[in-house]
């Protein structure tokens, strides 16, 4: 492998914690009661090991956590109902619908089912669109997360990153409404020149023309070893989204879109997987969950308490 950055995504998220304890703590003094909800329906390992991750987060910063566990069977209007439950439960103030859903469950549905001021991953049609227009009320963790990790990774490298995301070419693969989609529309916040790319790309034969224009590549496709060394120019900075898991020599073992070893003979720096995106985008949407108890107690108000100028100094809007 060669001298390719590889970015500590576990060491940001370790930082972006301290940020998120001190938001929880002025949240908490100012009468905001943060609460994290996740809707897990079936036994999918990954959504598992998710769940597993958000509750020991939440319980590290002090946050309110519940899981609604439902079979792989349950009804969809079941589903809907239980996500209403929680759109009504005042001790609630974001709520996770975790993927993948069960096939006879239309995501739309539970998405739209969600109450918009509770819904910290942005995938209900209002926050969505709100998002497009670049006015996000909450913006979705993980790509909030490769934007966070590529600023911080910018400012560390001694550039500006309004600067350089102006000057530059950002492809992002992989188009869904979760990632891919959100990902697109904040390189375009930044006035970066955007490309978009998805599995019609690819089986067009023009994802490698593509990856290879980037200047910076996100990667959320969920194909291990998707992108190699031959996909991408010298000097790409490039954020590896994905996370599979493969056979290994000592059992399954989790590993990402890229081809790690040939993308770094080449890249300025790159996202291992795992300890890139993914512990920060834990993080983040912690932080959103904070948000969101905020906007519960109508922060946008000035307050001339001290306590609401703690409060009117939390993060609200992110930009990320
Ligand atoms: P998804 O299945 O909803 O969407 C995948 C997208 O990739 C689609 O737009 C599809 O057209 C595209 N795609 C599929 N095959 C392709 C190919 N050969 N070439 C180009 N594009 C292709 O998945 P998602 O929810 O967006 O997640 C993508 C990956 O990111 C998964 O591995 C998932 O586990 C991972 N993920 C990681 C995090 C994190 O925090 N690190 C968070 C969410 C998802």
């Amino acid at each position: 492998m060669s001298g390719a950055t590889i970015i500590d995504g576990a060491r940001y998220a370790e930082d972006l914690k301290l940020e998120v304890a001190d938001e929880m703590a002025a949240a908490v003094a100012c009468g905001a009661r943060p609460g994290l909800a996740t809707v897990l329906i079936g036994g999918d390992a990954s959504a598992q090991a998710y769940e597993r991750r958000l509750r020991r987060l939440a319980d590290e910063l002090g946050c309110r956590y519940v899981c609604e566990l439902l079979p792989a069977d349950v009804e969809e209007a079941e589903a809907v109902a239980t996500v209403g439950k929680l759109d009504a439960d005042p001790r609630v103030s974001g709520i996770l619908v975790l993927r993948p859903l069960p096939d006879h469950i239309a995501e739309v549905a539970l998405y739209r089912a969600l109450d918009p001021l509770k819904d910290v991953e942005s995938v209900h049609p209002v926050n969505a669109g709100l998002l497009a227009l670049d006015r996000p009320r909450y913006v979705p963790s993980t790509p909030a997360s490769c934007f966070h990790i590529l600023d911080r990774y910018l400012l560390a490298s001694g550039r500006d990153p309004a600067g350089f995301y102006a000057r530059s070419t950002i492809v992002v693969v992989g188009r869904s409404a979760n990632v891919g989609k959100p990902a697109l529309h904040l390189g375009l916040s930044r006035h970066a020149t955007v490309i978009s790319c998805d599995e019609h790309t690819h089986r067009a034969g023009r994802l490698r023309e593509y990856t290879r224009a980037a200047d910076v590549l996100i990667v959320a496709a969920g194909v291990p070893g998707l992108i190699d060394g031959g996909h991408v120019r010298d000097g790409v900075i490039a954020i590896d989204v994905g996370i599979n898991a493969v056979p290994g020599p000592n059992g399954m073992r989790l590993v990402g879109d890229l081809d790690q070893a040939s993308v770094a003979a080449r890249a300025e720096a790159l996202t291992p997987v795992p300890g890139g995106v993914g512990p920060v985008t834990d993080v983040w949407l912690l932080r959103n969950t904070v948000a969101a108890a905020v906007h519960d107690l109508g922060s946008d108000d000035a307050r001339p308490t001290a306590a609401g100028r703690r409060l009117a100094a939390l993060p609200v809007r992110r930009s990320a």
